[in-house]
C-alpha cells in the first residue's frame, strides 16, 4: 500500500482555521495562510517576530492573560475577543505544549454582528411593547420591566426591580395570584385576571400571561406580560346592569299594566263607598285611597322607566316646567320647612319630552325635600353651555348620600326610605339619558347633595 509522505504544516496551510505556533520566546514559528489574511501580515512580518512587538495592542486584552496563563499552567483555552484594531471578533483555542504555544483562530464577527442584531429584534420587541413585560426570578423578584409597565403600575423601572410582585397585588387577589405563579415557575404556561394597586392607590384589573424562562433546559425564572383590563370590567358591568335595566323594565310594564285596571275599579268603588255611607269613619277610607294612589304612582313610574311612550320630541321651555314642578310641589315643601329658591338664567329651548322633563323635576325635588326631614333651602339654578345645552342643578342642604350609598343609586327598588319606591333616580337617569343628557351627583354626608344635568338642546346634535 502506497502512503503518501505529507508535510504535518501542509494540513495546517489547508485548513480553514487560522494557526500559528509560538515558541517559549513568544516567537512566531509557523504561521498558516488564513492566519496571514486575518492578521493582516505577511511571513516575513511575523516568522521569528514576537507576537507582542507585532501586536503591541494585545498586551492589553484578554489575549494576554490567556496566554500567559494557559504556558503557565498548561491548560488550554477556548475565548472570544474583540480586536479594536482589526476591527473584528475572533474564537481563540490555546493549546499548550512543552515547545510553546498553539493557537487555531477564526473569524467570528460576522456571527456577532448578526447575534447582536438577532438581540437588537428581541429587545425592540420587549422595550417598545404596547403590553406591559417583565421578567421575574424564581421568588417573583422584578429583574426586567419594560416602559409599558411603568406606566401600567406607574413605578419607575428602578423602583420595581427592587421589588417583588406580592406588594403589587391586592390582598384579596395574592393567594390566588401566589398559586399561578408557582405554577409557572414549574414550567406551565399560566393565563389569569388578578388585580393590582397603582402607585397612585388605584385598584387595576390586569389579564396576565406567565411564561416560564428556559435556559439551557432549566427554568431560572418567569416572564410576565401584562394588560389593563379595568376599562372592559367596566364596560362588561355596565352591559349585565343594562340588561338587567332592560328585563326589570319589561317586567315592571307588564306588572303595571296588570295592576292599573283593578287599581282604577277598586279606586272607583272606594270614592262610591265614600259619598254613600258618610256615617262609617272616613279615616280608614283616607287611608285605603292614600295607599290605592301610592300604589298607582309606582305603577305610572314603572310604566314611563319600560316603555318610551308615545310623547314627541318638541322644543319646550324648562323654565315653564321647572316653574310648574315648584308649584307643584309648594304646599309638600312648605309643610316640611324647605324654602325653593329658583335662579334661572334666559335658557335656550330645548328638544325634549316636557312630561317627562317634568317628571324628573319632580322626583330629583321631592327627594331634596325629603333629605331635610328638619327643613331648608332648595336652590335650582340653570345656565346656558355655549350654543350646545343647559345646566341645571338642584341643591339641598340634607342629609347626604354616603359613597357607598351613591354606588346603589339608580339600583331600582333601591331605597332608604320607609314609604320610598326606588324608581325615581332610576327613572330620572332614564329619561336623562335618553334626552342625550348626563346627570351628575356628588353629596356630602350631613351637608347636603347636589344634583347636576346636562340636556343638550337637540339629543342628536350628540
Ligand atoms: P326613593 O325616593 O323612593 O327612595 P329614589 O330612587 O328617588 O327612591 O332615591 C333612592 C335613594 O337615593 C333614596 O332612598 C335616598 O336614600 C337617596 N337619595 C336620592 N336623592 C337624595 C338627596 N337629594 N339627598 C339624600 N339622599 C338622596
Ligand atoms: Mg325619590
Amino acid at each position: 500500500m502506497y502512503i503518501q509522505q505529507i508535510n504535518p504544516y501542509e494540513i495546517l496551510d489547508r485548513i480553514t482555521d487560522a494557526f500559528f505556533a509560538l515558541d517559549r520566546e513568544w516567537k512566531f514559528t509557523y504561521v498558516n495562510k488564513e492566519a496571514t489574511r486575518l492578521l493582516r501580515r505577511n511571513m516575513q512580518q511575523l516568522l521569528g517576530k514576537c507576537i507582542w512587538e507585532v501586536f503591541p495592542e494585545a498586551v492589553d486584552l484578554q489575549t494576554y492573560q490567556h496566554y500567559h496563563m494557559a504556558v503557565r499552567e498548561q491548560v488550554s483555552i477556548v475565548f472570544e475577543e474583540y480586536s479594536p484594531p482589526l476591527k473584528m471578533w475572533f474564537e481563540v483555542r490555546i493549546y499548550p505544549s512543552p515547545n510553546g504555544l498553539s493557537v487555531y483562530f477564526q473569524d467570528i464577527t460576522e456571527n456577532k454582528r448578526s447575534s447582536s442584531k438577532r438581540e437588537q429584534h428581541y429587545k425592540s420587541l420587549f422595550e417598545n411593547n404596547p403590553a406591559a413585560v417583565y421578567s421575574f426570578d424564581l421568588e417573583g423578584n422584578f429583574l426586567s420591566v419594560n416602559h409599558a409597565m411603568e406606566e401600567l403600575l406607574g413605578f419607575k423601572e428602578e423602583e420595581l426591580l427592587q421589588m417583588s410582585y406580592m406588594p403589587l397585588i391586592t390582598p384579596d387577589e395574592i393567594e390566588r395570584t401566589k398559586t399561578y405563579y408557582s405554577h409557572a415557575v414549574k414550567g406551565a404556561i399560566q393565563h389569569y385576571e388578578t388585580k393590582a394597586v397603582h402607585q397612585n392607590g388605584h385598584i387595576i384589573e390586569l389579564k396576565v400571561t406567565n411564561i416560564p424562562i428556559i435556559v439551557n433546559g432549566e427554568i431560572v425564572g418567569v416572564y410576565g406580560i401584562a394588560r389593563d383590563i379595568s376599562r372592559e370590567k367596566r364596560t362588561e358591568k355596565m352591559l349585565l346592569e343594562s340588561e338587567k335595566l332592560t328585563a326589570v323594565g319589561q317586567l315592571a310594564a307588564s306588572i303595571a299594566h296588570e295592576i292599573r285596571n283593578p287599581l282604577t275599579s277598586i279606586k272607583g268603588f272606594l270614592q262610591l263607598y265614600k259619598n254613600k255611607m258618610k256615617e262609617i269613619n272616613s279615616e280608614y277610607l283616607d287611608i285605603m285611597s292614600d295607599e290605592i294612589s301610592r300604589i298607582e304612582m309606582i305603577t305610572s313610574e314603572l310604566l314611563i322607566l319600560a316603555k318610551p311612550q308615545a310623547h314627541y320630541f318638541r322644543y319646550e321651555r324648562v323654565e315653564k316646567m321647572i316653574e310648574d314642578v315648584v308649584t307643584l310641589l309648594g304646599s309638600q315643601a312648605l309643610m316640611n320647612k324647605v324654602n325653593v329658591n329658583v335662579q334661572l338664567d334666559d335658557l335656550p329651548m330645548i328638544h325634549c319630552i316636557a312630561s317627562q322633563l317634568k317628571q324628573v323635576f319632580i322626583n330629583l325635588i321631592k327627594n331634596a325635600i325629603e333629605a331635610m326631614p328638619n327643613g331648608g333651602e332648595i336652590t335650582i339654578s340653570g345656565k346656558k353651555h355655549g350654543s350646545a345645552g343647559i345646566f341645571i342643578q338642584i341643591a339641598d342642604q340634607g342629609v347626604g348620600i354616603s359613597e357607598e350609598l351613591l354606588a346603589k343609586i339608580g339600583t331600582p327598588f333601591y331605597t332608604t326610605k320607609e314609604k320610598g319606591t326606588g324608581l325615581g333616580m332610576m327613572t330620572t337617569f332614564k329619561i336623562i339619558h335618553s334626552h342625550g343628557g348626563t346627570v351628575n351627583i356628588s353629596s356630602t354626608v350631613g351637608k347636603g347633595t347636589i344634583i347636576d344635568l346636562y340636556l343638550p338642546i337637540s339629543e342628536d346634535k350628540n
